[in-house]
């Protein structure tokens, strides 16, 4: 049955990530079927140099093209590396992680040449805060050996994983679901404390919200999600997944309180209303607030409750 970094689940097993799937690691399933496979790199060099040594892995496939979920690419140079089909690009040319990520919309395209260019050094100096400065961006994005859409089914032999859509969290984002062994991989629908994530400019709030409720109602008993909480019986992701989204609600109020006067997007962005002040001295942390709190403002005004002039947004 494994140690305490693995749980096995007949032949697909999670390999649990470091520092308890805490972002930027995350949990990596392992297919252990006729076709060896792993899915999604997060969960740390010490698991997974392990398993390569133990296992010959034929398939890497990335849910996503998120740093916590291909930072480990790089081990696994033997085997064919797969990402979904909407953002193969960002592996086929490294910029679009910068454009989709939100380099670009809040710092310029400038800005996206100088970020490849700290990552394509492996001593630049790291921010405690986020992982813009890491190497393993460009080591685990070197290569690439195709792509698989949304609705694929990936036959490893007596396991078959569908591949569903899940768009909001990112562009491409996608669920893994294994209809016969009842188990679904949802990994950044994290039910984490901090709540949704969809900062970057291929985020959509709303896109988010249906895709959960499209995930939470496959018939499966398992849920395993990509960070902390881990292997969920179905009942009890779908209560943690109502709190989870509950904290839409709870952005929305800060950020309507907010718009009291009005205000400029660089205004609301300033006062940290999704990650505090004190983290925007990491340029990534205040662009992902910047554009959280922007995607907020908007659907505050598509739901009738603030209304723009030019730059700046008031409370109806
Ligand atoms: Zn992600």
């Amino acid at each position: 049955m494994g140690n305490e970094r693995h749980t096995t689940l007949g032949i697909i097993s999670v390999i649990h990530g470091e520092n308890g799937s805490r972002f930027p690691y995350s949990n990596t399933l392992f297919i252990n079927d006729e076709m060896k496979a792993v899915i999604d790199t997060g969960a740390g060099e010490a698991p997974l140099s392990e398993l390569k040594q133990n296992k010959r892995i034929d398939l890497v496939i990335n849910t996503h093209f998120h740093f916590d979920h291909i930072a480990y690419n790089y081990l696994f140079s033997d085997s064919a590396n797969l990402i979904n089909e909407r953002e193969s690009k960002c592996f086929r040319d490294r910029r679009n992680i910068g454009v989709n990520l939100g380099i670009e919309e809040v710092y310029g395209s400038e800005e996206v040449d100088r970020w490849l260019n700290r990552i394509s050094h492996p001593d630049t100096r790291q921010s405690p805060y986020s992982p813009q400065n890491n190497h393993k961006w460009w080591l685990s994005t070197t290569r690439f050996d195709g792509d698989y859409p949304w609705g694929h089914v990936f036959d490893f032999g007596k396991t078959k994983m569908h591949v569903i859509a899940a768009p909001g969290h990112s562009e491409g984002f996608c669920c893994m679901y294994f209809p016969d062994d009842g188990i679904v991989y949802v990994a950044d629908i994290d039910l984490t404390s901090f709540g949704p994530w969809y900062g970057g400019t291929d985020g959509d709030i709303e896109l988010f919200i249906e895709s959960c409720r499209r995930i939470e109602i496959l018939d499966a008993e398992t849920y395993i999600t990509g960070h902390e909480a881990g292997i969920l019986k179905k009942r009890e992701f779908q209560t943690g997944l109502d709190i989870f989204l509950e904290k839409i609600n709870e952005r929305d109020y800060r950020v309507l309180a907010a718009l009291k006067e009005p205000v400029t997007l660089e205004d609301i962005a300033g006062q940290g209303l999704i990650y505090g002040r004190k983290y925007h001295v990491d340029e990534w942390v205040y662009m992902w607030n910047y554009l959280m709190t922007k995607k907020h403002v908007e659907r505050l005004v598509r739901l009738g409750q603030a209304t723009q002039n030019d730059n700046t947004f008031v409370q109806k």
